[in-house]
């Protein structure tokens, strides 16, 4: 049993916040709040998250501790914010695969979509004392909405539930609490991380961790407390929007309808892509073959060579897919890659095992596609021999596409994920959904660059919290090390650990 240091635990969680912009604003002197949390106890501006670097699945890996994979196994259920429900073997529930969508208002299905055999924070604490300040993952809490629904309300909650936890039906504070705040993520992508409006936003935020500072000491529970800071990904600016509609419809590759079970593929795309075929049925996923060869549903149409279609989209520079005979134990992944005279190159990923102990080597033809080569340290890595996740993150993050080697599989592993995968790195976006380009913005997240993927990562509060400053770690630590505080042990299911 580890010591315990603290009581309570509260996990405050800013939805798109780059490491390098909190920490400019901490420098500069306008997040003291913050600041003094970052100070006096563990911080860190080089936290790598998971890829994609999409709000889902990096949410419910914040949560959890753990990551997509096969989540019968390990792992959430959670893929991507955009999925098709197949499962392998198919399950009998529904006659045709949904399509999840968290976008479109259905968000707090993903507590029954998340498998149960990963474990929110709130599951790994042998208490039902626990509360969520708006969280979409709040499974095993009591969730308050805020009302009226601003960042100032969400953490003044939090707040609240130390000096009036009777407010909330609570006997006593919360053991754990996770406050969830939106609105950077909707500001970001509506105006930008270099807006006025999205950096008041995060100001707000160092305002609300303020007022709960100083509940925390005026109730006398602020030497019993640890206050965890995070956020699921980073940002970028793609280069140009391009709309996709029309090359679908001239190929004739149709909208797959979950209700009818017909179409061709339904495929959701930033930056980053995601493609789902039909296998012999929907409840399948299409084989390497079937992809070549594949059917359209539109009459006198020829077969489609899905790969050679989907590198004629402008800007495709990575695309993945796994290979047929996969288990979730071991398997490979194919990866290529097209550099500026059209050529493309072939790598792949093995991997072996799962949850922390998966082990993945990254072999390649003629070309080192991820430039790891270039740096010293990540050079180290490419000898062919499978490392596991404190490996790659050791070795690449400092890089562009830090762990993306160990992340890929885990995303390919989990049967809601997609058949092929692209990355135009940031250049193209296309804003494409169910079939059609929908109103986007060039200000996102997605991509396995430094910028999207690279979050802060700050552990403050009582002053038994050691005083140090992590070169790197990544986001399912949070979990383990807030466990590690209250001295408990994380579930078997949590890939991350302590950084205590
Ligand atoms: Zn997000």
């Amino acid at each position: 049993m580890n010591r315990k240091r603290v009581n309570n635990v509260i996990l405050i969680f800013i939805d798109d916040v780059r490491a390098g912009h909190l920490f400019e604003l901490i420098e500069n002197g306008k997040a003291p709040n913050i600041a003094k949390l970052a100070r006096e106890g563990i911080s860190c501006q080089n936290c790598v998250t998971s890829y994609p670097s999409i709000t889902f699945p990096s949410y419910s890996n914040l949560i959890t501790g753990s990551y997509s994979g096969y989540y019968p196994k390990e792992g959430s259920g959670i893929p991507e914010y955009h999925y098709l429900t197949r499962t392998d073997p198919p399950s009998e529930g529904s006659r045709y695969p949904k399509i999840i969508n968290c976008g479109a208002g259905s968000l707090y299905k993903l507590n029954k979509q998340l498998g149960p055999n990963c474990k929110t924070i709130f599951e790994q604490v042998e208490d039902e004392n626990h509360f969520s300040s708006c969280n979409i993952v709040s499974r095993g809490s009591k969730l308050i909405s805020p009302s009226p629904y601003t960042t100032e309300v969400i953490l003044n909650n939090v707040a609240k539930a130390f000096n009036h936890p009777s407010e909330f039906d609570f006997s006593k504070p919360p053991i754990v609490t996770v406050a969830y705040v939106p609105y950077t993520d909707h500001l970001m992508h509506l105006k930008g991380f270099d807006h006025e409006d999205y950096i008041n936003e995060l100001l707000k935020c160092d305002v609300g961790i303020g007022n709960i500072i100083k509940t925390l000491k005026e109730t006398g529970y602020y030497d019993s407390t640890a206050i965890g800071i995070l956020s699921d990904h980073g940002n970028y600016k793609a280069k140009q929007l391009y709309n996709l509609e029309p090359y679908f419809n001239e190929i004739g590759l149709m909208q797959y309808n979950p209700k009818k079970g017909t179409g061709d593929f339904d495929a959701v795309l930033g930056s980053v892509g995601f493609f789902n075929f039909r296998g012999i049925d929907w409840h399948h996923h299409s084989t390497i073959d079937e992809m070549k060869k594949y059917k359209l549903s539109m009459a006198g149409k020829k077969d489609l060579n899905l790969i050679d279609t989907i590198w004629k989209i402008p800007g495709v520079k990575y695309m993945y897919y796994r290979d047929d005979d996969n288990t979730p134990d071991k398997g490979t992944i194919h990866l290529k890659y097209r550099d500026e005279k059209d050529i493309i190159h072939e790598a792949r990923i093995e991997f072996e095992g799962h949850g922390k102990n998966q082990k993945t080597s990254y072999i390649y033809d003629d070309l080192d596609i991820y430039g790891y080569e270039n740096n010293e340290q990540s050079a180290s890595l490419l000898d062919g021999k499978p490392h596991d996740i404190n490996e790659w993150l050791e070795g690449t993050n400092h890089v562009d596409f830090p762990m993306i080697i160990d992340q890929i599989p885990r995303y390919l592993k989990n049967p809601r994920s997609c058949d092929i995968m692209v990355s135009t790195l940031g250049e193209y976006s296309f804003g494409f959904e169910h079939g059609e380009t929908k109103p986007s913005s060039r200000y996102s997240h997605d991509i396995c660059l430094r910028k999207s993927m690279i979050v802060p990562f700050i552990i403050g509060g009582t002053l038994d919290i050691p005083s140090k400053e992590l070169s790197y770690c990544k986001t399912t630590d949070m979990v383990p090390s807030l466990l590690d505080l209250l001295g408990e042990k994380p579930h078997d299911s949590v890939v991350g650990k302590s950084v205590i």
